[in-house]
């Protein structure tokens, strides 16, 4: 990896820390469980969404089992209005039947074994490894830091696991959880897919805002 590569990608860090010291995960959680049911919540649905479903969701399914042995219609029924409720529930249970099994109702501190349940992809296993245990197995790569990466000139793949292996080779491997976190906040706030505010961004200066088109 060139050396200016790396420069480039440690003044895009710098800036994230100044800009955004204490982003963090915005889904509510209070155990790795509760993440990981969080987490396959907000796909396709805002976290805003998941953390009105889940006060409810988690004081009714507090273990893995208790999901596992739901009937399917209650857990859809309970996690209706976040969307594709049907597959979603059926990750859910799918998962927690495993970890039921396997790991005594607990969730895995390992990548591996983590992408190996159903439905947790490594975007998944990564929100769930650096945000409920502090590792860092990984860039958490969503549709906000594709996005940011691209238009930063971080990378040029479209690809999320391509994405993630570009970011890891320039970014030190001690801000991949806050990388992650700062990454989406910007995307959230700042670099929104249309109309990105790049006369207020911070980065205006070190962006080469690649693929953004100029606004007449
Ligand atoms: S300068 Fe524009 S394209 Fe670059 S990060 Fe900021 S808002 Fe996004």
């Amino acid at each position: 990896m060139a050396d200016t590569a790396k420069k480039h990608a440690a003044d895009v860090v710098r800036c994230l820390r100044r800009s955004y010291p204490d982003a963090k995960c915005s889904l509510d959680f209070h155990t790795p469980l509760e993440l990981l049911v969080a987490t396959v919540l907000s796909a396709q649905c805002t976290d805003i969404r998941v953390n009105l479903v889940t006060p409810n969701l988690f004081r009714k399914y507090r273990s893995a089992a208790d999901y596992a042995r739901a009937p399917s219609a209650d857990l859809e029924k309970d996690i209706q209005s976040t969307g594709f409720f049907r597959s979603k529930a059926k990750s859910i249970q799918n998962c927690c039947r495993l970890l039921a099994e396997q790991y005594h109702g607990q969730v895995p501190r390992n990548i591996d074994q983590l992408v190996e349940l159903p439905g947790i992809g490594r975007k998944t296993a990564n929100v769930i490894l650096g945000t409920a245990f502090g590792i860092a197995s990984g860039v958490v790569v969503d549709t906000h830091v594709t996005r940011l990466a691209r238009r930063l000139g971080l990378s040029r793949q479209k690809d999320a696991e391509k994405i993630e292996k570009d970011l890891m080779e320039v970014v030190p491997s001690q801000e991949w959880v806050a990388f992650s976190h700062r990454m989406i906040q910007h995307g959230r706030k700042v670099c929104a897919a249309r109309k990105p505010k790049c006369d207020a961004c911070p980065f205006r200066e070190i962006c080469p805002k690649l693929g953004v088109e100029p606004v007449d």
